[in-house]
C-alpha cells in the first residue's frame, strides 16, 4: 500500500487520522479543529458544532472508543425550541407568498419520505403521533417550512431528509461536551500530533487519467502513484477550487454543492434562557423580522440570572457578514441593551458554515462517487446528512 494524505484536520480529517495511524494531515490554519472551535471563559462554548442526539451513532460511538462518553452532557435542546420557536411558528408561515405556497405544494417528495421512514426506528411512534397532530394534510407546505426555519435554509427545495432528522432530533435525548467539543479534537491530535501539520495548504490536486498524479503542499510539489490515497475532508467549494483537470460532471455537481455562511456570538448577560445551562439563542433574519416591533422578545425571556447565550446569524446572501465587525453590529440591533457585553472577540465567522442541504443530497452524492478519481477519496459533512455524525460515518464509509 502506498502514502495515505488527509486534506485538512477539522473533525473528518482526525477520524481518518486516528484510523489510520501512517496517514499524514496538512490543515491550512494554524488551528486544527476546523468548524469545532471551543472557548473556555466562565463556561465552556462551543462557537461551532454544538450538539447531537442519542441516535448519531456514530459520532456516539466514536466518543466512546476515545473513552470520552463521561464528558457527554445532556444539551436542552428542548427548552430551546419552546422558548424561540413553538409558538411564534404560525407568524413564520405567514412569510410565504400564495405564489410559493403553490408551489410548495408541488413539492411531494415528503410524503414518499415519511412512508419510507415509517419502518426506520429513527422515527420512534412520539415523532409519528406529533406529526400526525401537528401536520396532517397540510403536510407539503407546513413541513418545508419547518424545515426551513429549523435549519435556517432559504432555500424552497430542502432535502426533507435532512429536514426530518432535524426536527425529530428536537425530540430525542441531545448532548452537548462538558468541556466543548474540541476536547475530541485535543484526544485525537494527542495520539497522532507526530503525522498533524497545520499551516500547511494544499493548493493543487493535478488530475491524469482518473488518477491525482500530484499534489502541492504550501507550493511544493509532490508525485502521487496510482496506489497511493488522497481522503478530502474539505468543503465542497474547498476541493472544486484545488482540483484540476476534473470532470466536467463532478466541477459541476461540486459546484452545485452551496454552504450557508454564518455568524456565532456569545456574551454574558444577567438574564439567561435555561438555569445554570449555557443558553442558545439561534436567529434567522426572518425569525427576527418577524419580532422587530417587539425586539424585546428575546430578551424578556430572559429572566434575572447569570449566563451565557450563544446566537448563531445564518448570512443568506452569502455576502453580508463579511467580517466579524458586521456580525456584531446586527447583534447589537438584535440586542440593543447588551451593547456593551458584545466584543468582537466573541464573535466568530464561518464562511463555510453548512452545506445547504437540497433535494438533490444524495444524487449529488452518488456523482462525487462516480466521478471522482480513483485514488482520492471524498468525506465530510456534505457526503452525508450535514453533521458531525456525517463527519464519522463518511470516513467509515470509505474504509481507508
Ligand atoms: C456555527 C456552526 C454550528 C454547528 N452546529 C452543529 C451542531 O450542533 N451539530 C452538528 O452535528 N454539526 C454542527 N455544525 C456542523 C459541523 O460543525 C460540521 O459538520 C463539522 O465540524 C465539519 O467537519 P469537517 O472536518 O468535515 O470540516 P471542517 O471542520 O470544515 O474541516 C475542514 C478543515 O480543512 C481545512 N482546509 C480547508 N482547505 C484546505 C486546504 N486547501 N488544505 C489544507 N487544509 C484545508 C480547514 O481549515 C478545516 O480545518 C455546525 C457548524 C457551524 C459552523
Amino acid at each position: 500500500m502506498g502514502k495515505k494524505i488527509v486534506i485538512g484536520a477539522g473533525l473528518t480529517g482526525l477520524v481518518a487520522s486516528y484510523y489510520n495511524q501512517d496517514a499524514i494531515v496538512y490543515e491550512s490554519s494554524d488551528r486544527i479543529g476546523g468548524r469545532i472551535f471551543s472557548i473556555n471563559d466562565n463556561n465552556n462554548i462551543d462557537m461551532g458544532a454544538q450538539f447531537f442526539s442519542e441516535y448519531d451513532r456514530n459520532i456516539m460511538d466514536f466518543i466512546d472508543s476515545l473513552n470520552l462518553s463521561h464528558q457527554l452532557k445532556e444539551f436542552q435542546l428542548k427548552n430551546f425550541s419552546a422558548i424561540n420557536r413553538e409558538k411564534n411558528f404560525e407568524r413564520h408561515l405567514t412569510d410565504f407568498s400564495d405564489e410559493e405556497k403553490i408551489e410548495l405544494k408541488k413539492f411531494k417528495d415528503i410524503t414518499e419520505i415519511i412512508e419510507e421512514f415509517e419502518n426506520d426506528e429513527l422515527i420512534s411512534s412520539y415523532f409519528k403521533d406529533w406529526y400526525n397532530r401537528q401536520v396532517g394534510s397540510e403536510a407539503d407546505w407546513f413541513i418545508d417550512a419547518l424545515i426551513r426555519m429549523i435549519t435556517f435554509s432559504d432555500s424552497t427545495k430542502i432535502s426533507a431528509i435532512y429536514g426530518i432528522a432535524v426536527i425529530n432530533s428536537f425530540f430525542e435525548t441531545c448532548f452537548s461536551f462538558s468541556n466543548g467539543l474540541s476536547e475530541i479534537i485535543s484526544t485525537i491530535h494527542n495520539i497522532r500530533s507526530h503525522n498533524i501539520y497545520a499551516k500547511n495548504r494544499i493548493t493543487n490536486l493535478k488530475i491524469k487519467k482518473r488518477h491525482i498524479t500530484s499534489i502541492n503542499i504550501n507550493g511544493k510539489k509532490m508525485d502521487i502513484n496510482k496506489n497511493d490515497k488522497i481522503i478530502s475532508t474539505i468543503p465542497a467549494q474547498a476541493l472544486e477550487d484545488i482540483l484540476e483537470n476534473k470532470d466536467d460532471q463532478l466541477n459541476k455537481t461540486l459546484k452545485e454543492i452551496r454552504y450557508v455562511s454564518c455568524t456565532t456570538a456569545v456574551f454574558n448577560t444577567k438574564k439567561t434562557c435555561f438555569p445554570n445551562t449555557t443558553g442558545s439563542v439561534f436567529l434567522n433574519t426572518k425569525i427576527t423580522a418577524a419580532y422587530e416591533n417587539k425586539n424585546k422578545f428575546t430578551m424578556n425571556k430572559l429572566e434575572n440570572e447569570n449566563g451565557t447565550i450563544v446566537s448563531f446569524i445564518p448570512d443568506y446572501s452569502h455576502n453580508e457578514y463579511q467580517s466579524n465587525n458586521i456580525a456584531k453590529k446586527e447583534l447589537i440591533n438584535i440586542y440593543p441593551d447588551l451593547d456593551n457585553n458584545i466584543t468582537e472577540r466573541n464573535v466568530m465567522h464561518w464562511k463555510y458554515g453548512l452545506p445547504i442541504c437540497s433535494p438533490n443530497l444524495f444524487k449529488n452524492q452518488k456523482i462525487i462517487m462516480e466521478y471522482k478519481p480513483k485514488n482520492l477519496e471524498i468525506c465530510g459533512d456534505f457526503m452525508g446528512l450535514p453533521s458531525l455524525d456525517a463527519c464519522v460515518e463518511t470516513v467509515r464509509k470509505v474504509n481507508v
